[in-house]
Parts: C-alpha cells; structure tokens; sequence
C-alpha cells in the first residue's frame, strides 16, 4: 500500500488500477495497471472525468498512438497524494492539469508562445493518461477548480482553452460575425464562446441533423447544412452573409474551401480541425480580398485560467457542451466510433469511477 502525506491526513492507496489501454484500431480494453509512483515534484489525482477528444478519435480509432498507450488529456479530479517537494497543492483540491510548460529559451517561447516550443510535447500534449483511475502530473501543470465548478464540466477546461486560443488567433471582436463549420464538441464549445464574449451573429453548417440542433443550445444565431453555404463565384466578389471570421472545425476539405469564399475582406480563417486530404484554397480571393489564413494548435498563455473562469462564470450552457451520462472506461472504444460518426453530438466524459459491463 501506498502512503499519501498531506500535513495530518493520510489516504492509503491502492497498488492498482483500472485503465483503458490501446491495443490496435478501435480496440482499448480495460486493465490492471500499477497506481504511478511519484517524484518529489509530483502530484497523484484520482480523476472523476475525462472527455474525449478529437485528437482521440486519430490517435486510438485510425491507429496513430503506439500500442499500449493510455490516452486521455481533457481531466478533472482530487489530488489524493503529493511529493515531497510540493508545497502549494494539498490532498483533496480539485485540480485541472495542463500542459508542460516550454523550454524557456527557444524562440518562440521567448516571443510569449510556449505552445509553439521546439520541444513541445506530442499531440496529448504530455499530460495525457487520464482514461484510468490515477493520473500522475508534474504540481506545477496544474490548476485549481473554481468553487462550485461541477468536476464533469472542469473536464472542459482543455477543449475550451482551444476554443479560446482558435478565437485569439481570429482577431474577432464583440459585435462582429463568425462561421463554424463543424458542430462536434470543440465547435460547440467556440460556438458558445464566441456568444459569451459578444460575437452575437454565429452561423453554423453541420452535416448532421443531432448537431445542428445541439449547436443551436450552444447559441448559433443560424444553422445551415453544408450544402446551403452560398459561395460567391469570382474571387473578387464577397457573399451577402460573409462574416469576419471563419473556424473550421470538420477537417473536411469542402469545408475549408466553403469558409474561406465566406470571408468578408480582411477576414480571418482559423483552420482547427484535422482531415485526412488537403483543400483547395484560391490564391486569387486571398490575394484580391487580403484574407488570412492560419492554424490554432492549442492554447494561450493564460488560456487554462481564463477557460475555468468562462466555465464558472454560469456564462456558457454547460449542459448543451456535454452528453447527459458520464461513461464508463468499458465504453470509451464504442464512444469514440460514436463520436467519430457525428452520432454523439457533444462532449462525452469518462468517469473511471463508474464500472461498465
Ligand atoms: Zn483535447
Ligand atoms: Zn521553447
């Protein structure tokens, strides 16, 4: 049994726990694995939720995450041991965790965009592991859950980081227009921020009828299926209902192509989904209309603090952003091939406290 040390309260430990690990395409099973030990400088948290997310969907359905990994980057829980060292993170705070921060020297991290560092972690973003019981973390990546802040939604802190960075790299502002194309759980959650931060005007297209009616809850102003964007036919000419700025979250070369003829000039659009096939911009409307072309990777500097404020702040609707029911770690395989085909509309949370068929 393990010892957790926290001033006079001691917790003992299980020796091990359950975690879903990746064996081949679409196939996780539920296992036995040894709790993490920790270093001095280390934190043990027991998670109560972890959703999944897009990145999941390449990593453990089309096969891209080595064998054996434990996935799982968008968590919630209660700190349940601390190292040595740690002084500022006591057992029983509920925490968030975030990424490492960058090396400090390279230059991008020294233009203020760690997340940009050349040796930045890979697409888990390096404090993955959290479809199992216990996650190990360095203290110094986490973050406390404000007061009342249900643990499931803290689980949202992640995506909607990338939702915030996706809006910062926009340049939109309060009283301007917007375009999601894409209403999975990370269009969503931009979808809502954008309506929180005063972008009052969100029109979004969405193949899928479940999402376009949940993008609705979320706060889009319109929905429309793919197929209803009106693209304007010569470069030069700008649609009726162009917009300021475009996010496009599908990955669908369609897509990308759509948004970018949606742009009013000087427009801005923010490519956040990943797809297998390249689109097929026309140099020409960038050229003649000064459009802007970019990528959000992952987050702002501040981006986790002021995500955990915009989700306490009672601002977003919570229960549009999540699926009702929190699913077990046996579910996770099956929940990420629903999600995979637009079945499920929102963010799923796996709870590993919950124990499935
Ligand atoms: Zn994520
Ligand atoms: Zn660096």
């Amino acid at each position: 049994m393990l010892r957790a040390m926290s001033g006079s309260a001691t917790t003992t430990l299980p020796e091990t726990m359950r975690a879903s690990v990746y064996h081949s395409p679409g196939k996780l099973s539920v296992e036995e694995r040894p709790v993490p030990t920790l270093e001095p400088g280390d934190a043990l948290v027991a998670i109560a939720g972890c959703g999944i997310c897009g990145t999941d969907i390449h990593l453990f359905r089309d096969g891209m995450a080595p064998r054996g990994t434990i996935g799982g980057h968008e968590w919630a829980g209660t700190i349940v041991a601390v190292g040595d060292a740690v002084r500022e993170w006591r057992v029983g705070d509920l925490v968030v965790g975030g990424p490492p921060s960058g090396c400090g020297t390279c230059e991008y991290c020294r233009a203020a965009r760690p997340f940009l560092c050349v040796s930045r972690p890979g697409m888990d973003g390096g404090f993955g592991g959290a479809f199992a019981e216990f996650l190990r973390i360095r203290a110094k990546q986490l973050f406390a859950v404000p007061d009342g802040l249900p643990l499931r939604a803290a689980a949202l802190t992640e995506p909607l980081a990338v939702a915030l960075h996706a809006i910062t790299r926009s340049g939109v502002r309060a009283g301007e227009s917007a375009l999601v194309t894409g209403a999975g759980p990370l269009g969503l959650l931009l979808i809502a921020a954008l309506r929180a931060m005063g972008v009052d005007d969100v029109l979004v297209s969405e193949p899928s009828p479940t999402r376009r009616e949940r993008a609705r809850a979320a706060g889009a102003t319109a929905v429309c299926e793919p197929e209803a964007l009106v693209v304007p036919r010569m470069p030069f000419d700008v649609a009726e209902k162009a917009v300021h700025a475009a996010f496009e979250c599908s990955g669908a070369p369609a897509a990308m192509e759509a948004a970018l003829a949606l742009l009013r000039r000087a427009g801005t659009l923010v490519l956040v989904g990943t797809g297998g096939r390249p689109p097929a911009f026309d140099p020409h409307r960038i050229l003649l209309n000064e459009l802007v072309v970019t990528g959000a990777f992952n987050y702002d500097a501040d981006g986790f603090p002021r995500a955990l404020e915009l989700l306490a702040s009672g601002r977003l609707p919570l229960e549009a952003l999540l699926e009702p029911a929190d699913a077990p770690l046996e579910d996770l395989a099956q929940a990420i091939a629903r999600l995979g085909t637009a079945e499920i509309a929102s963010k799923v949370v796996i709870d590993p406290r919950l124990r499935g068929p």
